[in-house]
């Protein structure tokens, strides 16, 4: 119960932090309501337990809607990588960039990938499709689609200089820009996820945002402990990845902490108690 208060109380720190910076109290109420989510979403998990099992599409569904619908849509907050660089490109300090900045650039560092394990609206969404652990057997029809992120990331702000150069970038422009790129990768996750049977392909191969999340979370301070010594190699933690981490390799400097979502699910499915956060 501690821990779950802690984790309140840096949300709450941000939230102070970023209303007394800005002078706007929207930060406040924005980082107080997300800390509040994970709150009640943490004590599902840890005290309520015959909830566990919804504990993470309750954050999920709580975060992501917030942010898809109330700023996104309501607010005409472009939230997405494009967004990030318009507002950068404009020197304004917004939403998008704040939320950059603390979920995907600088916020992995510390809790590395909880963003794409707890907050991602499309995420939240492709975690309800069948496929929650991956055929493992299809891996090699899945490694040649790797390099799509890289080049989404690339193309990202060269259509937003366009647009720039253009005299195309408003706010109306940026808003149905938002719409579109969501409505396209709905439609291309749900699609990938069933021809590879896997929920998480869209995270794997397509998503651009994965190229900031990576930087930061290999060397993020939270991150699945592993414990060799209870470990009778079962493999169940592996087969139960939704992100294929192998969380007991010798690798796992390098892959777990850049491809874990910190799910939980490895920890849930090992009998030996050996993984924990
Ligand atoms: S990889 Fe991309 S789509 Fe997947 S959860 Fe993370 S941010 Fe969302
Ligand atoms: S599930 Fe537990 S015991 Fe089995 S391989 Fe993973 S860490 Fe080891
Ligand atoms: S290693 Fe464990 S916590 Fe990380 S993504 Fe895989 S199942 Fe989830």
């Amino acid at each position: 119960m501690k821990k779950i208060i802690l984790y309140f109380l840096i949300f709450e720190i941000i939230a102070i932090g970023l209303f007394l910076l800005t002078d706007n109290f929207f930060y406040y109420l924005n980082f107080t309501y997300i800390g509040l989510c994970i709150t009640i979403g943490l004590y599902l998990y840890n005290v309520e337990t015959k909830y566990s099992k919804y504990a993470r599409n309750f954050i999920q569904i709580t975060i992501g809607l917030y942010l898809l619908i109330y700023l996104g849509i309501l607010s005409s907050e472009n939230m997405m990588l494009e967004g990030f660089w318009y507002y950068l490109f404009l020197g304004v300090f917004e939403a998008a960039v704040i939320h950059y900045a603390i979920a995907k650039i600088f916020g992995p560092f510390l809790f590395g990938r909880g963003w794409c394990g707890y907050a991602c609206w499309t995420a939240m969404i492709l975690d309800l499709l069948p496929y929650k652990t991956p055929n493992k057997k299809l891996d090699h029809e899945r490694e040649k689609y790797g390099y799509i992120r890289y080049i989404l990331f690339i193309i990202s702000p060269i259509l937003v200089s366009a647009l720039f150069i253009l005299k195309m970038a408003t706010n109306t422009t940026m808003f149905y820009l938002f719409i579109i790129v969501n409505i396209l990768y709905y439609i291309i996750g749900i699609i990938l996820a069933y021809h590879l049977k896997d929920n998480r392909a869209f995270c794997k191969y397509i998503c651009p945002i994965t190229v900031f999340l990576k930087i930061g979370s290999k060397y993020s301070l939270l991150k699945i402990k592993y414990d060799k010594n209870k470990c009778d190699d079962c493999k169940k933690c592996y087969r139960s990845c939704p992100m294929d981490v192998d969380i007991c390799s010798n690798d796992k400097n390098k892959t777990n902490a850049t491809e874990c979502i910190l799910c939980m699910s490895c920890a849930k499915s090992c009998k030996k108690n050996a993984l924990y956060l």
